[in-house]
């Protein structure tokens, strides 16, 4: 496979073209933003750590059933995908309360949120990403009812999975974000699933494993990763 030229630059990933169409390269970066990109850094080693989990998540459910966009990787940090049509809905699933649903809602952080809640958010920054309903994301034409059915069956097959294989690992999942997208006329899963885009707690401890090390300061981000790289990528090189 040939990496082309740069399609798209996002906050911690940059998409290349390849010379087969059907195909694109996802290179995650070590550079990280929070708070709609008021806060930056750059953590060596950040985008083969999150590379290598969402590598491995991705693979699990895949293996579970759920179609995704991941094909394979092609080095440490960079992924080939399937050139799917982004769907501009953020899919949130909650289990526990934690981040911006204790801000806007009477929960308490650590409250269990059984059965989890799913809320979608308009996936725009020029906006800030404002939480939609159905009836917003129909009229924007974001998806079809169809679509929005089908999103939500598989955020919640995709939650199970996921809080089976990191209890596992020790590692609570409170919340997470997904996107999907659409592939011959499939929704398929797109996107990552990593540190950056969950919230990973230690089952134990209780301690941060993820992006909020770096939104609140909690410590060193490049370790929290690398611990949950080591806890669920077996024989990964740390
Ligand atoms: P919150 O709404 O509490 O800020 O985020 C809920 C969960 O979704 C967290 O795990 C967070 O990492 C993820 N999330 C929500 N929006 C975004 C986003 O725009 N980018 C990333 N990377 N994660 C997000």
């Amino acid at each position: 496979m040939i990496k082309e030229g740069e399609l798209y630059s996002g906050k911690a990933k940059t998409v290349y073209g390849t010379d087969n169409p059907e195909k694109l390269i996802m290179e995650f970066r070590d550079s990280l933003t929070a708070f709609n990109g008021k806060k930056k850094s750059e953590v060596p080693k950040k985008g083969y750590y999150n590379a290598q989990i969402a590598a491995k998540l991705l693979g699990l459910l895949e293996e579970n059933g759920i179609k995704t966009h991941f094909d394979s990787m092609l080095s440490g940090n960079e992924m080939v995908v399937d050139a799917v049509e982004i769907i501009k809905i953020e899919v949130i699933v909650r289990n526990i309360a934690a981040g911006s649903l204790v801000k806007k809602y009477p929960f308490k952080t650590g409250e269990k949120l059984d059965p989890p809640i799913i809320l979608f958010d308009y996936k725009s920054d020029e906006h800030g990403d404002p939480m939609i309903n159905d009836d917003i994301a129909l009229a924007l034409h974001l998806a079809s009812k169809d679509e929005l059915t089908e999103i939500r069956k598989m955020a919640l097959k995709i939650n199970s999975i996921l809080l089976k294989y990191l209890d596992e690992k020790g590692i609570l999942l409170p919340d997470f974000k997904l996107e999907f997208g659409r592939y011959h006329g499939k929704i398929v899963l797109a996107d990552e699933i990593s540190c950056d885009t969950c919230r990973f707690w230690d089952k134990i401890t209780g301690e941060s494993l993820d992006k909020d090390v770096f939104r609140f300061d909690k410590g060193d981000l490049a370790a929290a990763y690398r611990e949950v790289a080591k806890r669920i990528v077996p024989g990964i090189n740390l």
